[in-house]
C-alpha cells in the first residue's frame, strides 16, 4: 500500500512538473508571437491576413523627417478616417489607402499595421479587446523642400526631385497635378476620367520623358570613355549638323560659331553634340547608357518605370544623331534623371535611395533604421570629376547662368526636350547638385510643355535649392 501510495504522488509530481513546462512554452511563444510575429509570411500586398491586421490595429502614422505627421488614421464613432494634413502636396509619394493603396501608404503597408508597442501594453489592450496601436513610418522627406517643389511647378504639369548624393536620402518628390488623398474615394471615378492630366500618376516615378539636352551627360561621359584626347576637340557651329541627309538644329536658331568640348556642353549646341554622336560606338554607348541603369530596375523598390535607351548597334544615322541630343526614343524618369545626378555629385558612387529612414513603434522607439549604403558606381572618380567640372561651367557661362552668383554654387545640366509634331513644343529640363562638405543636394525638374530649360525648369530648381540652404543656413 505505502509503496503504491509513494508512486501515485511521484506520478502526480510528473504530470505537475510537464503541464507547467507545457504552460511556460505556451505563455513564450504567445509572447514571442505578439512581440515578433514575423512580417515576412504577409508582404503579400493581396494576403487577406493585412486585411485582419487592419481589425486588430490601428494604423500607425506616417512622418516628415522633420517630425511634421503627413498621414495619421483618425478614430470616429463612424469607423476610421486616414487623414492627410497635407492635401495635394504629398499626395503621389505619401500616397492613399482606402481606393487600393499607393506611395509609401503601399510600400510601408505591413509596418503601419504592425505594432511594436509594449509587451505589457499590447496584452491589456487585447484583453480589453482594443485595437493596438500600429507603428509610425519616419520618411527622408523635408517638408519645407516638398511645398517648396510643389508651388514651383504652380499650374504646371510635370515633376521635381530633390536627394541627398551621399545618403541616398529623398528629400521630396513632387508630381502635378495632383489630387486630395483625403477625398479619395469620393473623387476615384473623375479622377480616373481625367486621361490628359491623369492627376494620379507619380510623374516622378512613372513618367518616361525624352531627356532632351540633359543626356549630353551621357553623351559627353561616353564621348571622354572613347577618346582620351577630347579635351583637344573643337567644332565649328553654324546652326545645324548635316550627315547622310539627317539634319540636327540648334535649339531656337542658335549659331555658337568655333566652340570646344566645353563649350558646346556649356551652351548645349546640338549641333556639336550630332557631330560627337556621329562617332561613338553604337554598342559601347548601349554599354555606357545601361551601366547608368537605363533599361534596367531601379534600386530601392519605389515603383520607377524603366528608363528606355533603344540604340543598337544596327541602328541608322539618324536614330544616332537623335540618340546623342537626347531626342528620338531615349526616355527617363525624373528620379532616374536624380539619381544619375546623384552619381556624379557623390563622386561616381550611387547611393541607394531612401524614402524611410526609420520605423518606429508610437512611443518613438526605433523598431527599425535604414542605414545609407552603396547600391553601384556609376562611374569613375575621375569621370565624376571631368562631369563635375563641364556642369559647373554651365551654371558659370552657358544655360544655368540664372543658378551663378548665389550664396551657393550649382553644377548641372539644362535641357528643352522637344516632343510632338508642334515645333516649339518642349519639356523643360534641369538637374544639377549645389553644396559642400555634408550638405549637398540634387535637384531634377522636368516641367511639361513649358519651353526651354533655362526659362522654366532652372527658376524651379532655384526655388527648391534656396528652400535648402535657408533651412541650412543656422545648422
Ligand atoms: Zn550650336
Amino acid at each position: 500500500m505505502q509503496k503504491n501510495n509513494d508512486d501515485s504522488k511521484k506520478q502526480i509530481y510528473v504530470v505537475m512538473v510537464l503541464f507547467t513546462l507545457l504552460f511556460l512554452l505556451m505563455t513564450g511563444y504567445f509572447a514571442y508571437y505578439v512581440q515578433f510575429s514575423s512580417t515576412d509570411d504577409i508582404n503579400n500586398t493581396y494576403n487577406p491576413r493585412q486585411e485582419t491586421l487592419a481589425l486588430k490595429v490601428v494604423r500607425g502614422k506616417i512622418i516628415s523627417a522633420d517630425g511634421q505627421t503627413l498621414a495619421y488614421t483618425q478614430e470616429r464613432k463612424s469607423g476610421e478616417e486616414r487623414i492627410y494634413p497635407y492635401g495635394p502636396v504629398f499626395a503621389h509619394v505619401v500616397g492613399y489607402t482606402g481606393k487600393g493603396k499607393s506611395g509609401i501608404e503601399q510600400m510601408a503597408n505591413i509596418s503601419l499595421l504592425t505594432s511594436n508597442a509594449a509587451l505589457n501594453e499590447k496584452l491589456s489592450r487585447q484583453m480589453a479587446e482594443e485595437k493596438n496601436i500600429g507603428d509610425n513610418i519616419v520618411t527622408t522627406l523635408d517638408t519645407g523642400l516638398q511645398k517648396a517643389a510643389y508651388d514651383a511647378l504652380g499650374l504646371y504639369k510635370g515633376a521635381i526631385v530633390a536627394m541627398d548624393p551621399q545618403t541616398g536620402h529623398i528629400l521630396c518628390m513632387a508630381s502635378n497635378p495632383g489630387f486630395d488623398p483625403n477625398t479619395i474615394a469620393k473623387d476615384w471615378d473623375e479622377l480616373n476620367t481625367m486621361t490628359e492630366a491623369s492627376p494620379l500618376l507619380n510623374r516622378a516615378t512613372q513618367g518616361l520623358y525624352p531627356p532632351g539636352s540633359t543626356f549630353k551627360i551621357v553623351t559627353l561621359l561616353e564621348y571622354m570613355r572613347e577618346n582620351e584626347n577630347c579635351e583637344d576637340y573643337a567644332f565649328n557651329c553654324k546652326g545645324s549638323f548635316t550627315l547622310e541627309d539627317v539634319t540636327i538644329r540648334c535649339y531656337h536658331g542658335s549659331v555658337h560659331g568655333q566652340i570646344d568640348l566645353k563649350t558646346s556642353f556649356a551652351k548645349s549646341c546640338n549641333s556639336s553634340f550630332a557631330n560627337i554622336g556621329s562617332t561613338l560606338d553604337n554598342g559601347r554607348f548601349r554599354k555606357t547608357a545601361e551601366a547608368l541603369l537605363f533599361n534596367k530596375e531601379l534600386p530601392g523598390k519605389l515603383g520607377c518605370r524603366q528608363s528606355e535607351f533603344m540604340l543598337e548597334r544596327s541602328s541608322l544615322c539618324e536614330e544616332k544623331l537623335h540618340t546623342a541630343i537626347g531626342q528620338g526614343k531615349t526616355v527617363i524618369s525624373p528620379l532616374h534623371m536624380a539619381l544619375i545626378t546623384s552619381a556624379v555629385a557623390n563622386g561616381g558612387m550611387l547611393k541607394k535611395p531612401l524614402l524611410i529612414d526609420r520605423i518606429e513603434n508610437y512611443d518613438g522607439e526605433t523598431v527599425k533604421k535604414y542605414e545609407a549604403s552603396n547600391h553601384k558606381r556609376l562611374m569613375s572618380e575621375k569621370e565624376a570629376a571631368f562631369l563635375d567640372e563641364y556642369m559647373r561651367e554651365v551654371v558659370a557661362t552657358g544655360t544655368g547662368t540664372k543658378l551663378s552668383g548665389l550664396s551657393y554654387e550649382v553644377a548641372g545640366k539644362t535641357g528643352s526636350a522637344e516632343f510632338g509634331s508642334e515645333k516649339g513644343d518642349s519639356h523643360a529640363w534641369f538637374t544639377g547638385y549645389a553644396g559642400t562638405g555634408e550638405q549637398k543636394i540634387v535637384v531634377t525638374v522636368v516641367i511639361e510643355g513649358a519651353g526651354s530649360g533655362s526659362d522654366y525648369a532652372v527658376p524651379a530648381a532655384k526655388r527648391v535649392f534656396d528652400a535648402y540652404f535657408a533651412e541650412h543656413a543656422h545648422g
